[in-house]
């Protein structure tokens, strides 16, 4: 089948990310330059990604704060992630944002920078001239690159292309990315980062708790639309998802559920967004929040102490 339906899943991210934002659970100018029409999804899906927005978040503002204007960000599998417009708009500065996902994926999303002005005057502002190619746009600091994961080399070439500077402090995000890629090629791409980085965080975001009923479900769910999951190994437990990490150079991690996750949103946050839909599957709610995790990974001690207060 190929890469197409792990692909694919870009587009139902973005959908449910679009849908959230137009009720209302959080704010976000820009997604709507990436995705046109939408169904309306089920209101757990909507929490569902509300957690994972504000739980990724969460490090984010966290490892900004502390890394300041040195820092680096490298999104893998972005999709069509709106992150860099949105840490604009907050007037937060970097020195670099990379963005890599499949050159099919990374050519749509630089057409649709392209013709939408509001995307690349946000580029233009600080960043200076833009050059396109098919796949890839480069400015002063973002970029937007087309690349297989899998293939180091490849993913060398093109970081160094981004200007990339190893001895600065770096943020590494994967949201519901490495799931998708065989274990050897995600373990030699973290070995791999963890011996070329000087300081870094890493912040991974996707299935925990897979060895039962409702986990069945979920990986039968994904085959059925074709996907690989060649990565599951991983996806079994807390544990696996932080052995990845300190098995393979990074100094140490640390797991959360999305179930403690939620639980550590503010109160007042959560209680206004809990009033924009009525909830009927309480239950299934917490199925889906002990199935989906943020396991975070750290170089060395600078970012050893975060953790999911918000
Ligand atoms: N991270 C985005 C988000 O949270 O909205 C997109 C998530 S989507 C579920 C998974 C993304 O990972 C897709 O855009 C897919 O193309 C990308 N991806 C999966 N395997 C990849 C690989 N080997 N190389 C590059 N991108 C990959």
């Amino acid at each position: 089948m190929g890469d197409e339906p792990v692909m694919a899943t870009n587009d139902d991210a973005s959908e449910c990310k679009k849908g959230a934002v137009q009720l209302g659970y959080w704010n976000d100018n820009y997604i709507s330059y990436f995705v046109r029409n939408i169904d309306r999804r089920a209101p757990e899906i909507n929490r569902g990604y509300f957690a994972r927005v504000k739980g990724v978040d969460n490090f984010i503002q966290k490892f900004i704060s502390r890394a300041g204007s040195n820092a680096q960000v490298i999104n893998f599998g972005a999709g069509f992630d709106t992150l860099y417009w949105r840490l604009k708009d907050e007037g937060v500065v970097i020195s670099n944002y990379v963005e890599l996902d499949f050159p099919t994926v990374t050519s749509k999303k630089c057409y649709m920078i392209k013709r939408s002005k509001p995307l690349l005057e946000r580029i233009y502002e600080q960043d200076g001239e833009v050059r396109f190619s098919s796949t890839d746009l480069h400015s002063g600091n973002y970029h937007c690159l087309g690349v297989d994961l899998r293939n180091i080399t490849q993913l060398k070439d093109k970081l160094n292309q981004a200007e990339i500077k190893y001895d600065k402090p770096t943020l590494f995000i994967a949201e519901c990315v490495l799931v998708y890629i065989e274990s050897e090629c995600v373990n030699r791409l973290l070995q791999w980062i963890s011996s070329t980085f000087s300081t870094g965080l890493f912040i991974n975001y996707e299935m925990c708790n897979m060895n039962d009923t409702f986990g069945d479900i979920m990986m039968g769910n994904l085959r059925a639309r074709g996907c690989n999951l060649a990565g599951i190994a991983h996806c079994r437990n807390l544990d696996t998802q932080k052995s990845r990490f300190t098995s393979t150079g990074w100094l140490g991690s640390r797991a959360w559920d999305m179930v403690q996750i939620y639980q550590s949103i503010e109160p007042t946050e959560k209680t206004r967004i809990e009033k924009l839909e009525f909830l009927d599957e309480q239950e299934l709610l917490v199925q889906l929040f002990q199935h989906y995790c943020i396991c975070i990974g750290w170089l060395n001690n600078e970012f050893a102490d975060f953790d999911i207060h918000i």
